[in-house]
């Protein structure tokens, strides 16, 4: 999403609409398009309302119904956004409309390019507000008086803070430094302004723990004996950070994430569904699977990773530009004459490419991190018999989670279990048609990308129980796997550094 956005951003001049007279067409075709996808939300809305309301008995159909097809109207606005900015010629009257006369010359206002993604924030926002009927009777008849559901503003509120923060805080630093390079040229050359703006990457992932405590509305867990406990198991596992939180999603979600690079400035946080639904066991496992992620220096590793990985990108896409630039044989003077009617869809590639990138090898990173986290998470309810075959009152834990054992294992199991039966995950597997079930595994997939679906994290635990030696062996692949992936990004830097000028790299990042 935040990529989508980012290139709808770039400056590459959007085609005209498809038919004449173009400012009216580009209006009227784009206002079509967006109209008719929200007629689809406000349709799925209406029959979700009217089943459950003639048959409450219907409710597991109705619900697994908007479930698929909310999916399918994602991938629908999105399409409709890309045509409305590719084909229907809506960023090319932004870009030509929303204009200031500058030092001489017309140019785009600042921020104005948010306006050519508009038409998919309008039916994100536009969607937020039909969806909320829908959901609330939903809610209605799937936890009787169990939970009050939430006001309109309150989940309004809710789904713009998390966009405004996993989303719109990239491309608003994306689209103020475009603004900064159109009018204050000057500044944007300077080294100083160079090194800055290398810097607000890692600086914002440092800060980004006191950024999201505002931005989602995260409180304090407040005192009592849960807390008491993770005060008590933190101590155990030998972690420290400056506070445990809680995500008030009025039962949305049942999740933990461990935020900051540093112990002064790292939360863990708790959605209140997590903290109401599972028993004391499970979420001292899930606990420890976030402490897993700071013992095992992921989130070092990923900032490391990441500042490597968009460096090597920037090097290869400018040894590419070059190449073709300079270029002297036969075949690449070829090239140059072909790539000269597309200049101005040069800035895509990259985008594309460091998307392409982040999704294939960041996420297969991630997922063999979670799965080191988890093992953690089995560790911190571990105690020091590898062939133990339960717990009780007085069972040892181990200190500093240095042991495992078989009943830690299935502890962690049962509440990874627990978690997906929680927020309804992979509920839908299987399906009468084939395409139906290739596409929700690919479906299954996109949404897992990060942690690897919650079936073989637990397939993988159970067997580990059987056999807890084999988690040596992971350990020691997993060790291998990060020293070669480092090791061989900054071989390539090197590389691609002295191939390109370092000078050179240092102005395109
Ligand atoms: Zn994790
Ligand atoms: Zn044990």
């Amino acid at each position: 999403m935040v990529f989508a956005l980012i290139a709808a951003c770039l400056p590459i001049e959007w085609p005209h609409p498809l038919i004449g007279p173009e400012r009216e067409a580009a209006l009227v075709l784009s206002g079509g398009a967006v109209a008719a996808a929200f007629g689809l939300a406000l349709a799925l809305r209406g029959w979700v309302i009217r089943t459950v309301r003639r048959d409450p008995l219907r409710r597991y159909e109705a619900a697994r119904a908007y479930n698929r097809w909310r999916r399918v109207l994602f991938f629908v606005n999105l399409a409709v956004a890309a045509a409305c900015v590719l084909a229907f010629g809506w960023g090319w009257r932004v870009q030509s409309e929303l204009l200031i006369f500058w030092d001489g010359e017309a140019r785009l206002l600042p921020f104005a390019e948010l306006a050519v993604p508009l038409p998919y924030f309008v039916l994100l926002v536009g969607g937020w507000l039909v969806y909320y009927d829908a959901e609330r009777a939903l809610h209605r008849v799937l936890h009787l008086g169990e939970r009050p559901f939430w006001s309109r503003s309150a989940y309004l509120l809710y789904n713009l803070r998390q966009f405004a923060l996993m989303v719109m805080l990239p491309v608003l630093l994306w689209v103020a430094q475009q603004a900064l390079g159109r009018y204050l040229p000057d500044i944007t050359r300077t080294l100083v302004y160079k090194l800055g703006s290398l810097a607000v990457v890692p600086g914002l992932i440092l800060l980004m723990p006191l950024l999201m405590k505002p931005l989602l509305g995260l409180r304090p867990m407040p005192p009592g004996p849960v807390r008491d406990r993770f005060v008590a198991l933190a101590r155990r596992l030998e972690f420290r950070c400056a506070d445990f939180l809680l995500w008030p999603t009025h039962g949305a979600i049942a999740n933990a994430f461990i935020t900051g690079l540093l112990p002064r400035v790292r939360y863990v946080v708790f959605t209140d569904r997590i903290l109401d639904d599972l028993p004391p066991d499970e979420l001292d496992a899930v606990f420890g699977h976030e402490v897993g992620h700071a013992r095992h220096g992921h989130i070092w590793l990923y900032a490391g990773f990441l500042a490597l990985s968009l460096s090597v990108l920037a090097a290869l896409v400018l040894f590419v530009e070059q190449v073709i630039e300079t270029g002297t044989s036969e075949e690449v003077g070829r090239l140059r004459e072909a790539l000269k009617g597309f200049k101005t869809w040069a800035a895509l590639p990259p985008v594309v490419l460091v998307t392409a990138y982040l999704f294939v090898v960041f996420g297969a990173l991630s997922r063999w991190c979670e799965r080191q986290a988890d093992l953690f998470g089995c560790r911190a309810m571990s105690c020091a018999d590898p062939t133990c075959t339960g717990h009780d009152e007085k069972t040892v834990y181990a200190t500093g989670g240095r042991c495992l054992c078989p009943t830690g294992i299935r502890t962690f199991a049962r509440a990874l279990d627990r978690v997906r039966d929680l927020n309804g995950l992979d509920a839908d597997e299987g399906g009468r048609h084939r395409l139906g079930r290739a596409a929700r595994a690919v479906w299954g997939w996109l949404r897992a990308w990060q942690h690897g679906p919650m079936s073989r994290r637990i397939a993988y635990l159970s067997d580990l129980a059987t056999r807890p030696h084999d988690e040596r062996r992971f350990q020691r692949r997993l060790f291998a796997l990060k020293w070669v992936l480092m090791l061989s990004l900054l071989a390539a830097l090197v590389v691609l550094g002295q191939a390109v000028g370092w000078r050179a790299l240092l102005e395109v990042l």
